[in-house]
């Protein structure tokens, strides 16, 4: 794919490593190490707390059909039992699964455990077209008990996480798919909506670039799509313009970088609400600024996970959102950040975890 592609970066992290004599000779390793290889261990002694289970039951609202079979399904279901999940959000919408038909069929003997999200049909953009979509919203709404339309993305070619037409081109504010969003008003299904990337994958790769340490996979070029700001743009227009209707931004709307812009925005739109899913490391390194926010705004905060299915990847959530560990890594990942628990208070990790999906999925109805 020519446009909004990520580039592969090998940085030496030679340069970062404090020069000594005595052992940094010509052979060492330190002058070669690539950035992607970089895996420090954590020599501090500090507290080291392993949340096994969360403290409160939770409803995780963004995460997909991973599974193949049955089996894996009945798997998670035992795994998401073992950890204090109560319900998960199988979104349609983005590059894995099946059709939606399918997926419900699948997760069927599993149904509590599980809510489904569709996708908007793009297949006709014509004003029929688009009617037709709306009547296929409500079938998947009333008949296959479709709770909400997501994960739409939109990382500056349109939504191209739509399926079975992908929405190239089409951004959340067109005008054409405005009877989409307020068909979802009057069905009461939220959008659940990735817009843009983190903010470090706009600017220069060079030695200047905050992220870069974590840069192994990770640019996006925009040469010939929308950039960060124009996606903004364009998000907020679609949630001032559809009050009725409740937008999930995903991953804290990308914004990790700038919690007061993403704030004002909360403080202006009542309909809009963040998930915190798949921004583990954007959001714990910097623990003191996000802990405020997430108390500030406790109302309009959700759960998420974004990430497989393994019990790990849930219980380093709960350590983050839960203790107040400091200087920790998350493993397996490409991220080079070290973490920090936010030390949630009892009322705030409850919003997070459950009420406030609660309340939007059903309350909302
Ligand atoms: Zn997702």
């Amino acid at each position: 794919m020519k446009n909004c592609t990520f580039h592969i970066f090998f940085v030496s992290v030679a340069w970062l490593l404090v020069s000594c004599a005595a052992q940094t000779t010509e052979e060492s390793p330190a002058k070669t190490i690539l950035l992607k290889d970089f895996a420090p261990k954590v020599v501090n002694n500090i507290p080291v707390t392993h949340v096994e289970r969360a403290k409160f039951d939770i409803i995780d609202m963004h995460s997909h059909d991973y599974v193949e079979n049955a089996e894996q399904i009945a798997a998670w279901c035992q795994t998401m039992d073992e950890v204090g999940v109560l319900n998960t959000a199988i979104m349609h919408c983005s590059w894995i699964g099946r059709p939606f038909e399918e997926v419900v069929e699948l997760y069927a003997p599993y149904r509590d455990h599980f809510r489904f999200w569709c996708c908007f049909d793009y297949t006709d953009m014509s004003p029929e077209g688009i009617a037709k979509a709306c009547d296929l919203l409500a079938r998947y709404h009333n008949e296959l008990g479709a709770v909400g339309v997501g994960e739409l993305g939109d990382k500056g070619e349109g939504d191209t996480y739509a399926r079975p037409t992908d929405g190239k081109d089409i951004h959340i504010d067109d005008p054409r798919i405005k009877p989409l969003i307020e068909k979802c008003a009057e069905l009461k299904m939220p959008i659940s909506i990735h817009i843009a990337e983190p903010y470090w994958m706009y600017l220069p790769m060079d030695e200047t670039n905050d992220g870069l340490v974590n840069a192994v996979n990770w640019h996006v070029d925009t040469t010939n799509c929308y950039g960060y700001d124009k996606l903004m743009t364009t998000f907020e227009n679609a949630v001032r313009e559809n009050p009725q209707t409740i937008f999930i931004a995903c991953h804290y709307l990308n914004m990790n970088h700038d919690l007061p812009r993403l704030g004002a925005l909360l403080d202006k739109y009542p309909n809009l609400y963040i998930d915190i899913s798949a921004r583990v490391a954007e959001s714990a390194h910097t623990p003191r600024a996000t802990r405020e926010f997430l108390i500030k705004y406790q109302d309009r905060v959700l759960f998420g996970t974004d990430n497989g299915m393994d019990a790990e990847m849930y219980q380093m959530i709960f350590r983050v959102l839960e203790t107040n560990d400091e200087h920790f890594y998350m493993p397996e990942s490409e991220y080079h950040w070290s973490l920090s628990g936010f030390n949630l208070p009892d009322e705030v990790l409850k919003k997070i975890y459950h009420d406030n999906a609660e309340r939007i999925l059903t309350e909302y109805r």
